[in-house]
């Protein structure tokens, strides 16, 4: 609570109104030429302390733990798994979790929980975990969120891992932000990359900040477990290696942890007319230069030919003329395919961040200044409406031959 760690000392304060200019959350207000904070708005960013030359505002900035961090052991990774098939994004997570865990002279951990999966833990040792968490019951068949916050919470109480991640997926941006409320951890969520200071033995939480402009690293010198979601895509799978073993941990729990308030009445699969965005090798993708909705047919088209998938820019997506779920950048998807066709999309920042490990980038564009030029394996400057059907065309006569 801020309220209990920042301070207007009274005597001081002179009234100046000097903080009231400087709060950018309009959190402070003058009452009888005192200053008041409103700790509802208060974020304790520091800018009202910065700014007082009176040194009337005192900041306690640093929480102190109350607990022996020194206890926090291990590496741990949430392995998503839906319908009982392990997301491929956590095995990227045991690939990252495994240089990590080297750096920190730790175990790498899995933590599983479903139903009837224990045939999948094998899956896992061969990715590098050398011990696997597993918790199964048929409550835990679908993700839910009570009950999988509980049982995670429970498990970090008792085993206390120093680092804990999972990917940044619908399911593991709700679970994470739970769990770390729950076990008043931090949460840096959407990670682009991951490290340890070898001489803190902190991790090093990489993320897009200040709308993707600057990329920001976050460290969490003084809670337990440093929690981070991470993003599908960015890093590489661990490679299987069948000779790999680990230790199997099994645990049940009193049916109370599995309580909900919420109750799943169906899983309902979404219906892609193409590939899958996420796991294409091959997409194509639109961006404002497209037009209008009905023009997606040509980025269709390529991509039906090509067996590629469709994806968009935000613009193309907030114009309404495709799903969110074909977006691509910093508040879509992340892709990393082999070959990724971006048609009239300018290139900004908050795009290239969802796409640019692509091995290979065409950019067609009519701009030939566009900054999507610059990450771009092939540049085409043209009207993508007489290149795209052109591509089209050519590649339907040499893949059918
Ligand atoms: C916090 C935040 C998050 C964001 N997240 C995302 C995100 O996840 N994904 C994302 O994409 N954006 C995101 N954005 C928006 C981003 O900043 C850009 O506004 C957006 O990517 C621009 O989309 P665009 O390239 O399609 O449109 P524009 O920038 O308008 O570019 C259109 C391009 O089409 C070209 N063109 C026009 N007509 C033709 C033609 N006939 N033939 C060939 N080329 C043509 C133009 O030369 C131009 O380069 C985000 C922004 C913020 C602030």
């Amino acid at each position: 609570m801020s309220g209990e760690r920042i301070q207007i000392i009274l005597d001081k304060c002179t009234g100046c109104t000097l903080c009231v200019k400087a709060c950018p959350f309009a959190a402070i207000e003058m009452k009888d030429r005192k200053a008041v904070i409103d700790y509802n708005k208060c974020t304790l960013c520091g800018a009202c302390k910065e700014a007082c030359r009176f040194d009337a505002i005192k900041i306690e900035l640093e929480a102190t733990p109350h607990y022996d961090l020194s206890l926090y052991k291990d590496v741990w990774v949430f392995c998503e798994q839906k319908n009982g098939i392990i997301q491929s994004v956590s095995y990227e997570l045991l690939g990252e979790g495994k240089k990590l865990a080297a750096k920190l002279k730790s175990r790498l951990c899995a933590v599983l929980l479903g139903h009837e999966l224990e045939e999948k833990v094998s899956e896992l040792y061969t990715r590098g975990a050398e011990v696997v968490y597993l918790v199964d019951s048929p409550k835990l068949k679908h993700y839910q969120d009570e009950p999988y916050t509980e049982i995670l919470s429970a498990l970090v109480h008792e085993y206390k891992p120093e680092v804990f991640l999972c990917g940044a997926t619908v399911i593991g941006r709700s679970l994470m932000s739970r769990v770390a409320v729950k076990i008043h951890a931090g949460l840096t969520a959407d990670c682009t990359g991951l490290d340890i200071d070898e001489k803190e033995k902190l991790l090093l939480q990489t993320r897009p900040a200040f709308g993707g402009n600057i990329m920001a690293t976050i460290i969490t010198p003084n809670h337990r477990p440093q929690m981070a979601t991470v993003r599908h895509k960015v890093m590489k799978e661990a490679d299987v290696d069948d000779n790999l073993k680990g230790k199997l941990i099994k645990k049940t729990y009193e049916d109370s942890l599995f309580s909900s308030r919420s109750r799943l009445l169906d899983v309902v699969e979404e219906v892609e007319e193409t590939v899958n965005l996420a796991e294409a090798d091959i997409i194509v993708s639109g961006g404002r230069g497209v037009g209008k909705p009905e023009n997606f047919e040509i980025i269709r088209d390529l991509a039906k030919v090509l067996n590629a998938a469709v994806g968009a820019s935000r613009s193309a997506v907030d114009a309404g003329w495709i799903p969110y779920s074909h977006q691509v950048g910093q508040t879509g998807k992340t892709v990393c395919p082999k070959v990724y066709i971006a048609c009239g999309i300018s290139g900004q920042i908050q795009h290239l961040i969802g796409m640019q490990s692509s091995k290979i980038i065409v950019a067609i564009n009519k701009d030939p200044d566009a900054p999507i030029f610059k990450v771009a394996t092939y540049g085409i400057v043209g009207d993508l409406f007489q290149i795209v059907p052109a591509l089209t065309k050519k590649f339907r006569e040499v893949l059918k031959k």
